[in-house]
């Protein structure tokens, strides 16, 4: 692209949420990245909360964490996934934050005597927040996500910041509005008029879009498309068709079947190369594999933030479950995860065994005392059973307690975070968390983001990444208690990742010659897996589970 400036699209949905906006906002980039432009991506969060690290993951999804620490939306690891590439904390913006800012200028005197108003100045600060993101990222397009529907009171002020942008420099700015149009089963007919009302209610904001992405059960057809056009004010082929689909990683592809890249470009005035083939087809290919994987692996997920009323939510785990679903790609096989509640093997011991009918086990990260001895009985079983293993965070400290009770003997063995009382405290409270604990300084406060970890020769962390240093994320606040170190090692458990100091306990796992895949990380790898570059060590636990299988 010729060196203009940067290109800001927003953005918003209308109807109902969870219909794809945050998808939509990754492929979009995916496909103007893919004409050879830099793209970064913003996320809004229209709620007060500073992040989503204080959230309950059942109330808000998978807590993602950047690798600068920033604990932030599930979108956040769709744009980094999508587009390859890392955010930083500018990119992620939530009302809480906004005001924060706000008012710690207000303090420091930077308003110079003025009366500071919610209006103009937090949409000022929006605005300028946008901007910073798109230089630091030296990007020739930013996406910005605005959470929510249209007519929100809460995104309000973001979508005022947006029209300000829009009449700053008109030609600079897009906006994209995510609609729904259901298809009611009595009626049997797609029904445009709810969109017909969302369009509406974003003009009362002030703002047109420019491209309406129309997503339904099934595709549009050229009749609704020409009543959208009407109603809404668009030229028909600014509407597109966008049908649920299998997997998403399709919908990139579908986008460029009506050409969307094309049509983005032409409304910015940039010029764009054709899409590159060899980029292109890789990610065809990937998308391809999603459908094709003939052979199926078995995978258990034992957690516990499943449940929201009478449904399940797989979204908690989000990353995890696409770290898992890239390396069986990677291995020409589907996998299908099964969700098992933690608590569920706490009740009835009997249902232990079923877990022999899964190729691998997954434990996830997770918090407090729920569920937690259902999932120790379930990791004895896997280690018991040469079941594969792989144990995220709270599944790593959970594997330390396992082995701890049940081949040390130490039979009352736990994390100070379910029993502060016990005698052998196996997983203890990080030194630096102590004083943050004992103020409830609990906000943003744990061990957060990327740091460095060494890994020993011989081992299967060291096999798997093929490199002794490695940098993964972390989000805890307890870790491996160092008085236990030696005794666990005499017993057989390989600390086989370690920070460069060698204090803190990274990865454990057993050798391969007593256990096929008994393994687990204090660090979170699912942040880092990408869908044309699978993280190592889940693509070891495939292996292990496809082994197991045959
Ligand atoms: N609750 C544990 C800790 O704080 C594990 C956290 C996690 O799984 N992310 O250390």
């Amino acid at each position: 692209m010729k060196k203009n400036n940067c290109k800001y699209i927003f953005v918003v949905g209308g109807v109902i949420s969870g219909v794809g906006k945050g998808i939509t906002s990754s492929s979009i980039g995916l496909i103007l990245k893919n004409r050879g432009l830099s793209v970064t991506a913003i996320k809004v969060d229209p709620y007060i909360n500073i992040d989503a690290g204080t959230m309950n993951p059942t109330e808000h999804g998978e807590v993602f964490v950047l690798s600068d620490g920033d604990e932030c939306d599930q979108d956040m690891g769709n744009y980094e996934r999508f587009l390859d590439i890392n955010l930083t904390r500018i990119n992620y913006m939530t009302t809480g934050r906004v005001y924060q800012k706000v008012i710690e200028r207000e303090r420091n005197l930077e308003y110079k005597g003025k009366c500071v108003q919610v209006v103009p100045h937090i949409p000022f600060e929006i605005v300028n927040r946008i901007k910073k993101a798109g230089v630091n990222a030296k990007a020739d397009v930013v996406m910005i996500e605005i959470g929510g529907t249209v007519g929100e009171y809460e995104n309000i002020l973001f979508l005022e910041a947006a029209r300000m942008m829009k009449i700053e420099n008109p030609k600079d700015i897009i906006f994209v509005m995510v609609s729904y149009l259901p298809t009611p089963s009595k009626i049997g007919e797609m029904k445009t008029k709810p969109t017909q009302h969302a369009v509406r209610t974003l003009n009362a904001s002030g703002i047109q879009p420019d491209i309406l992405i129309a997503r339904g059960e099934t595709s549009l057809d050229e009749k609704r498309k020409e009543k959208i056009s009407f109603f809404c004010n668009m030229q028909p082929d600014r509407v597109i068709s966008a049908p649920d689909v299998e997997s998403i990683y399709d919908i990139p592809l579908n986008f460029e079947k009506e050409n969307l890249s094309e049509k983005l470009c032409e409304i910015l005035g940039a010029t764009c190369r054709k899409p590159e083939p060899k980029v292109w087809d890789k990610w065809k290919n990937f998308a391809k594999h999603a459908h094709n994987g003939k052979e199926v692996v078995k995978i258990a997920m034992i957690g516990k933030y499943f449940e929201t009323g009478d449904f399940v939510l797989s979204d908690s785990y989000l990353s995890v479950i696409e770290a898992i679903k890239y390396s069986a790609y990677m291995q020409n096989k589907k996998a299908v995860i099964s969700w098992l509640n933690s608590t569920d093997f706490e009740k009835d011991k009997n249902k232990l065994k079923d877990l022999k009918n899964y190729d691998g086990i997954v434990v996830p990260g997770g918090f407090g005392s729920r569920g937690v001895e259902g999932i120790i009985s379930c990791i004895k079983f896997a280690r018991e059973n040469k079941i594969p293993y792989f144990g995220l965070c709270y599944g790593m400290q959970l594997l330390v307690i396992e082995y701890a009770r049940n081949v040390l003997g130490l039979k009352d063995a736990n994390t100070r975070e379910v029993n502060p009382d016990c005698k052998n405290i196996i997983i203890d409270v990080m030194e630096s968390q102590k004083e943050l604990l004992k103020n409830n300084l609990y906000g943003g406060s744990m061990r957060l983001g990327a740091y460095p970890a060494i890994l020993k020769k011989g081992t299967i962390a060291l096999n798997s990444y093929k490199t002794d240093k490695i940098s993964e994320r972390h989000r805890h606040r307890y870790e491996v208690n160092p008085f236990y170190i030696t005794d666990l090692e005499k017993k057989g458990l390989v600390f086989s990742g370690t920070s460069p100091d060698g204090h803190l306990m990274e990865i454990a796992e057993l050798p391969k010659s007593k256990h096929p895949f008994f393994l687990g990380t204090q660090f979170h790898p699912e942040f880092l897996a990408r869908p044309l570059s699978p993280h190592p060590l889940f693509s070891a636990f495939i292996k292990a589970c496809i082994t197991k299988k045959k």
